[in-house]
Formats: C-alpha cells, structure tokens, sequence
C-alpha cells in the first residue's frame, strides 16, 4: 500500500479583474471567494438563475439574461462555472482575446492549502465522496465534502479563509470541472469508472476521458492515485502518482481486493460486505476507493473498517426503501445512464421487476439485453424512451414488459407482479426532466408511491 508523503504550495491566483461566468451556486461562491480576496469582480449568465441575494449582500455587480460578451472589456481572467459550455459565446471571445479561462474547481483549490482528495468517474462519484469524508469525520478527523455535492470547493476556501479547520477535502469532481482545471493537483486523485455519458457536451468518448484524465495531470511524486483494475481505460491511466489498484473482479496484483465477501488490503481482511449498510457490487467498488484514499492519508485500517460499517446508503443511489410481502424496492433514481442500471442490475441477487425510462440522452440502450434476459422477469416502461427501451430489449425476451403511463402505475402494475423474494427496482438508465424536476424528484416521488401501497 502506497502513502501520501507530498504537500503543495498552490501557485497563485490569477490577475484580475475578473468575470465569473455562470451564476448557479458554483460561480456565486467563486465570485463570493475573490471579493472576500479583495479582487474586483463581476458576474454575468446567460439565464437567470436564483440565489443571486447573496451576490448583492456581498456588494458585487452582475448581469444575468445576457450573453456576457460585452462584459470582457478590462478583464484579466475569466472563471468558468462547470454549468457553461465550452461553446457559450463568452467563452469562445475570451480564448479569442486570449484571456486565461479557468474553472471554479481550479480557483477554489488555490485559495486553500488543505490535502485534497478528488474523485472522478462516470458513476459513484457522489457515493465514494459522501463515503471518504465519513471515514475520515467517523475516525474524528476532520474533513469537508466539497464539489459537486452541493458544496463547491470554492466555498471551502471561504471557510478556510475565515479560520475554519477544513481538515482534508474530499471533492466530487465532474469532468466539465476537470476540463477547466489547468495546475489542479491532488493528493490523492480517485478515478472509479468510465462509461458513456455527457457526451451531448463532450461529443466523444475521448475527449470525455481526457477531461477524466485531466484529474492526474499534474500530480507529483509522493502523490496517490487510486484506481480501479476492473476497468480497462481506468486501469491504464498514466500518472506520477504512485498506483492503488482495487478490483471486486480478481484483478492480478491489486492491493484491495475481494476473496468471496471479504474485502482484504494487502492480503489482510478489512471488513465483510454483509458488515456494511450499502449493498450492491459496484458499492464494494466504492467503499474499496474510499478505504484505499483513507488509508493513504494515515487513516489506520481499524478507523476505516468501523466508519464503512456506519455509512448509510445514500438517498437515490441504490438505496433499499422498504420490503412488502417479502419484495425489497430499491430507489435508484440517480441512475441516469446505462453504466449505472447496468451496475444494479449486476448488483442485484433477487429477481427483478425494473422501471426503466424517462428523458433522453440519445444513448443506445442495446447493451442492456444481455444482463435484462438474465435478471429481470419483468419491465415497466415509462416517459419518452419507454419506445425506444421496449424495442431495444426485445431480443431480451422478458415474461412481462408493460408501457404505463407514469411511474405511480409502473410501481403499482410492479408490486402487483413480484412475487416475495423479488425485488422492484427503480433504475431508469434516463434523466428524469420529462416527467419530474429531477432524479430527486424522481425517487421521492417512487418512495412515496411504495410507502401508499404498504398502507
Ligand atoms: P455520480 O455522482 O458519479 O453521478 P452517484 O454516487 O450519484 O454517482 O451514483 C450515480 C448512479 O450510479 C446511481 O444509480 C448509483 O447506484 C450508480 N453507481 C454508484 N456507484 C457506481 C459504480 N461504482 N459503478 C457503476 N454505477 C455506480
């Protein structure tokens, strides 16, 4: 097992006066950090995005329904939410001007010196990140979750700046993040997993595994990276780092490892994952990540064996809702691509009734076929794919496919077809904006229709 034995000095901020683009709450931090640095600033974005009060209580002007060209004039550096395409006009005039553009990740990890550990992937980002900073909050050390849960990094430097202990921060980090990074540089650099996804935004696979990459650009020696050997494109990622490997899938010469439903580290049991309250396969990936980041950063293997034993499920991600007559559902709402379905479904050891559908992405569904015709004895198809996914799993031959209008009749038509021991599983493999705000949304939605059945 490898150790972190590096520390960074950052490189300083970038000249102002500076132009946040992109108003949600990771430009507002962004913009709320420089001013509190004393650097001028200005924010534009193109919609109107709420939660600008705390923009004028810090006293800083800004634009928002408007493209934010005409903004550019005077300005040294221009901070890009991970929200606003490369190909947004601003953008594009400000490489064209040759103004230096750089991320709100890349900002925020300038304006602290706390360890960092980041963690990218197509799918449990979230999970790992929520699950490492227990680790480290359950041993009483302290730490921040940051990124993409809800809490941007650059938030984090304002509390640092305040004098709070940030301790180590644990960062979910998007490849739109990563793409706008330039001298980001973390400790420990997690890379889960890589599957199709966004590439409405980053056109091809490989330049969303370059942004991926971009995550291990500028480690150094007595840097950690940590990877996992299951998957071929993550196994093979380059770094200066030194390499924890994990595999749930016997890997050749990874340091976490599973021998039956033991997770060992260098050979030694760590936990059994009937101790742990999150289920599924891919959640041991996750956990190992976790453990192998915490045990990098000093954590001893007794400190991470008891804080993977608390961690709870995370809402929406494979979360075990409630079991009726002997039938488990299971809310996996967050599961917005087919990576991620293909994931629960390979997690799952009872017979399947699976929701499936809703917004599209415009990926294939085909690959589904294979693991549906194993595990599942029904599908309920609902929201503007459920064509499209009814066609595509044809070849499946499942015993009971039906098309229902919403999701309050795929969970009814569902409960009534399982039979106990089965499980109903809400894992649509499509984003949710057809039919529901959003994923959230989705699963609160599911879990209420399954707590009305139970009455
Ligand atoms: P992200 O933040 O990367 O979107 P989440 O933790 O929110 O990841 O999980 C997203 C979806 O992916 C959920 O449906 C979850 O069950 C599934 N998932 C979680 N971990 C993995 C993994 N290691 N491999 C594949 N799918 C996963």
């Amino acid at each position: 097992m490898e150790y972190v034995r590096s520390s960074k000095a950052r490189p300083p901020l970038p000249q102002g006066p500076f132009l946040v683009v992109g108003l949600a709450r990771s430009g507002v931090a962004a913009a709320r950090a420089l001013k509190a640095h004393g650097e001028a600033v200005f924010g534009v974005d193109s919609g109107e995005p709420e939660g600008l009060e705390l923009l004028r209580e810090s006293g800083i002007d800004f634009e928002t329904s408007v493209p934010g060209t005409d903004r550019l004039d005077g300005v040294a550096t221009v901070i890009k939410s991970p929200g606003v395409p490369e190909s947004a006009e601003v953008i594009d005039e400000a490489s064209r001007r040759g103004l230096p553009v750089i991320g709100e990740l890349e900002l925020g990890w300038r304006m602290f010196e706390a360890p960092v550990v980041a963690i990218t992937g197509t799918n449990g980002k979230t999970t790992t990140t929520e699950l490492t900073a227990h680790l480290f909050r359950s041993a009483g050390r302290p730490v921040s979750a940051a990124g993409n849960v809800g809490h941007p990094v650059c938030e984090v430097a304002m509390e640092a700046a305040a004098g709070r202990e940030v301790g180590t921060v644990v960062c979910e980090c998007s490849s739109f993040q990563l793409e706008d990074s330039v001298e980001f540089s973390p400790e420990v650099a997690v890379f889960l997993n890589l599957g199709p996804d966004h590439l409405d935004r980053h056109g091809d696979m490989g330049s969303y595994l370059e942004a991926k990459l971009r995550i291990f650009a500028n480690q150094v020696e007595g840097d950690v990276a940590v990877l996992n050997a299951d998957d071929p494109q993550v196994a093979v990622s380059e770094t200066t780092a030194a390499k924890i490997r994990f595999s749930t899938a016997g890997a050749e010469g990874a340091e976490l490892t599973l021998d039956g439903e033991t997770i060992l580290v260098d050979g030694e049991p760590l936990i059994e994952v009937s101790e742990m309250q999150i289920i599924g396969r891919h959640n041991v990936a996750n956990a190992m990540a976790g453990a192998a980041s915490a045990i990098a950063l000093g954590l001893s293997t007794d400190e991470v064996a008891e804080g993977l034993k608390s961690f709870p499920p995370v809402p929406h991600r494979y979360e075990p809702i409630a079991e009726i007559e002997e039938v488990v559902f299971i809310n996996d709402s967050k599961a917005t691509n087919v990576d991620a379905t293909l994931a629960a479904i390979d997690s799952s050891d009872r017979t399947l009734h699976l929701i499936l559908g809703g917004s599209t992405k415009g990926e294939p569904f085909d690959e589904l076929v294979g693991p549906v015709a194993a595990h599942c004895r029904g599908i309920y198809l609902i929201g503007v794919t459920a064509n499209e996914i009814g066609k595509a799993l044809e070849p499946a031959g499942v015993e009971i496919v039906r098309y229902c209008e919403d999701l309050e009749a795929a969970v009814s038509e569902a409960a009534g077809a399982a039979t106990p021991g089965e499980a109903v599983l809400l894992s649509p493999a499509c984003a949710s904006f057809d039919q529901f705000k959003n994923y959230e949304d989705r699963g609160d939605s599911f879990r209420r229709f399954v707590e009305d059945l139970d009455g």
